[in-house]
């Protein structure tokens, strides 16, 4: 009898308020889990200094977007303040085929459109220590317009209310434990009894 654990991909959703640091946890998850895939998402948002396209986003204008999600080429997207981010659905799908876990760091209303379609992803929100340590973040990060901080903060409170749709909830006090969480989960969820079977060999 020789014991084996399914080899298909796990589809893992970080998801969280803007400015909880799901993009510092992810790059460390990344750093850490060479093996990890992540896609890289859609937007019409513009560049921030540093971002390249097809690195951090796939930079687009509102009519290309718009073209994907006619061609139902995104699995989910969203509009958030302002501007339209979206999850291509191909690398995904072709990556999990693949056997490889897929990392996916979106916001919370493209997240539950995930689980719609995806309930057996793992889907994971990252909380700030506190309402004011997330502004504090954001202010710190000096990317965001007053209007467009206003605007991040409002929907942080909407998103925190969403937090029980979520199987795991991560407090992101301090980078690096927040990520061995997140790791630690990944372990776990990869020896599910249903992950696992025992063949005649
Ligand atoms: P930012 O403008 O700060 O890069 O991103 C704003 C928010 O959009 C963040 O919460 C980020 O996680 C989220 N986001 C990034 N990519 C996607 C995506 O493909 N889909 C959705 N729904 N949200 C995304």
């Amino acid at each position: 009898m020789k014991a084996s654990y399914e080899q298909s991909g796990l589809l893992i959703v970080v998801s969280g308020p803007s400015g909880v640091g799901k993009g510092t946890v992810c790059n460390y998850l990344r750093g850490v889990m060479p093996d990890l895939a992540y896609s890289i998402s859609a937007t019409t948002r513009t560049p921030r200094v540093g971002e390249e396209h097809g690195v951090n986003y796939f930079f687009q204008t509102k009519d290309e977007f718009q073209e994907m999600i006619q061609k139902d080429e995104l699995i989910e997207w969203a509009e958030y303040v302002g501007n339209y981010y979206g999850t291509p659905r191909r690398y995904v799908e072709e990556t999990l085929a693949a056997g490889k876990d897929v990392l996916l760091e979106i916001e919370v209303q493209g997240a539950m459109q995930v689980k719609k379609h995806f309930p057996q992803g793992l889907f994971i929100f990252l909380a700030p220590p506190s309402l004011e340590d997330l502004r504090e973040r954001i202010v710190g990060r000096g990317t965001e317009t007053q209007e467009s901080l206003t605007n991040r903060l409002a929907a942080a409170s909407e998103e925190l209310a969403q937090l029980s749709e979520y199987d795991y909830v991560v407090v992101n006090d301090q980078v690096e434990k927040a990520s061995e969480r997140i790791r630690a989960i990944l372990t776990a969820e990869h020896c599910k009894t249903h992950r696992f079977w025992m063949s005649e060999e």
